[in-house]
């Protein structure tokens, strides 16, 4: 497992405030899952895919009026719209249902889109084969619950439509991991995951906060998978969106999910982050799309690099070792003379002490703190195991022992 502290900042008359921990696992092992590439199943697709639309659809027009400008946008290939929206208050618009489906039809018909809607019951998904969608999604708040998810995965045996699966609500990649395996297992093949956030009690500037290292994970363990990234649902508001949609096309996400309206002050749904056509188009010409590798020369420079920065990570671990080494005999002088483990005067100095020492030579405070945060905490926990030998275990690595077994 890793933790990964979110937010800490250093308070004026208090060492720090820790505002929120996660913990994600890191499966050292790539997952199998049998995908079809996404170039295969998006013809004409073009690099990075561009999936656009209302949040909601709402009448004939405003689906037909937006429909034809996204066409007219080269990028754009998947027309995105929503018919069942889940809503949290039953009064708020919970959107048009099945007679959308037909206007889909026609945007289909007349501009050559490829459409995608959300499904969250199974009759959705009847509905939707029945009309010809040709892309299906699961939301977020679908993906939280694996009984929805094994119900929908039913219904979709032996059928041949991708489907795309939103992160759950909460910053769980089993649960992301999970939907998506049911969903393969149910014989799914054109899979794509979509990354759009993850819920914070707290107020915050995204509207869900982006925590790039789960989609970046997600990645990791299953190469194969297309991640695309939905930037309106992370931001929440306009005026964020371009370097949201930036940073995920630098972490060579397969696309972007963007929704789009043609009066996106007046949407019923979701209208602070949604845009114009005009807008997203020119959002689309600001983004930079950079090259996944380079020429010869510019290859073997990285690779000369990266061997210096694997040196120096092996430098950095064996320090680490040697640090813990001498932590370990401190544990034991300590617990010779019945010396509690932890001297709070001690830390605070050598928070103190580091701080500075890292900003002079450039390094983040915030990186640092959480840096030495980790070391620390390590060095307790061993000081405690030799404190009371065979008391202490470390449950993130039974853990990750546990998963590397079921693995095996
Ligand atoms: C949506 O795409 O409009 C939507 C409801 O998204 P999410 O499931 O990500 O909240
Ligand atoms: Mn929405």
């Amino acid at each position: 497992m890793v933790k990964a502290t979110f937010y800490k900042s250093v308070m004026p008359g208090k060492l720090w405030e820790v505002c929120f921990d996660y913990f994600y696992p890191i499966n050292i092992m790539e997952k199998q899952l049998d995908i079809i590439p996404l170039s295969d199943w998006i013809p004409k697709g073009s690099s990075p895919l561009v999936i656009s639309g209302p949040c909601s659809a709402e009448s004939y027009t405003q689906v037909m009026d937006v429909a034809r400008k996204l066409a007219a946008i080269p990028q754009v290939r998947v027309f995105r719209a929503g018919l069942w929206k889940p809503r949290t208050r039953p009064s708020a618009f919970e959107g048009v249902g099945e007679v959308g489906l037909q206007w889909l039809k026609d945007v289909q018909q007349e501009t050559g889109l490829l459409t995608a809607v959300e499904v969250a019951r199974p009759e959705h998904v009847e509905a939707c084969l029945k009309n010809n969608v040709d892309i299906l999604w699961l939301g977020a708040r679908t993906v939280v619950n694996p009984f929805s998810v094994q119900e929908l995965s039913e219904v979709l045996k032996g059928v041949d439509i991708p489907v795309m699966v939103k992160n759950p609500l909460n910053p769980d990649i089993s649960l992301w991991l999970g939907a998506l395996e049911r969903l393969n297992q149910a014989g799914i093949r054109k899979l794509a995951a979509i990354h759009r956030g993850f819920y914070y009690y707290r107020h915050a500037l995204y509207r869900n906060q982006p925590m790039w290292e789960i989609p970046i994970e997600l990645q990791r363990q299953i190469p194969d998978l297309p991640v695309i990234c939905d930037p309106s649902h992370i931001c929440g508001r306009r005026d964020l969106l371009l370097q949201v949609s930036q940073k995920a096309l630098d972490l060579e996400m397969a696309g972007l999910m963007i929704e789009s309206h043609i009066d996106p002050d007046h949407a019923l749904t979701d209208a602070n982050q949604q845009i114009t056509p005009f807008d997203l188009e020119t959002l689309l010409g600001s983004l930079i799309v950079r090259q996944t590798t380079g020429n010869k020369e510019f290859e073997t420079k990285l690779e000369m690099l990266r061997r210096e920065i694997d040196k120096m990570d092996a430098e950095l671990l064996d320090i680490l070792s040697r640090r813990m080494k001498i932590v370990d005999e401190i544990g034991q002088y300590k617990k010779e003379n019945n010396i509690t483990i932890l001297q709070i005067r001690r830390w605070s100095d050598i928070i103190f002490d580091r701080l500075n020492l890292g900003s002079r030579i450039g390094l983040d405070r915030e990186f640092l703190l959480q840096m030495l945060q980790l070391v620390h905490e390590e060095s307790i926990r061993r000081q405690e195991g030799i404190m009371s030998p065979g008391e202490i275990v470390n449950p993130e690595m039974e853990k990750l022992q546990e998963e590397k077994d079921s693995l095996l």
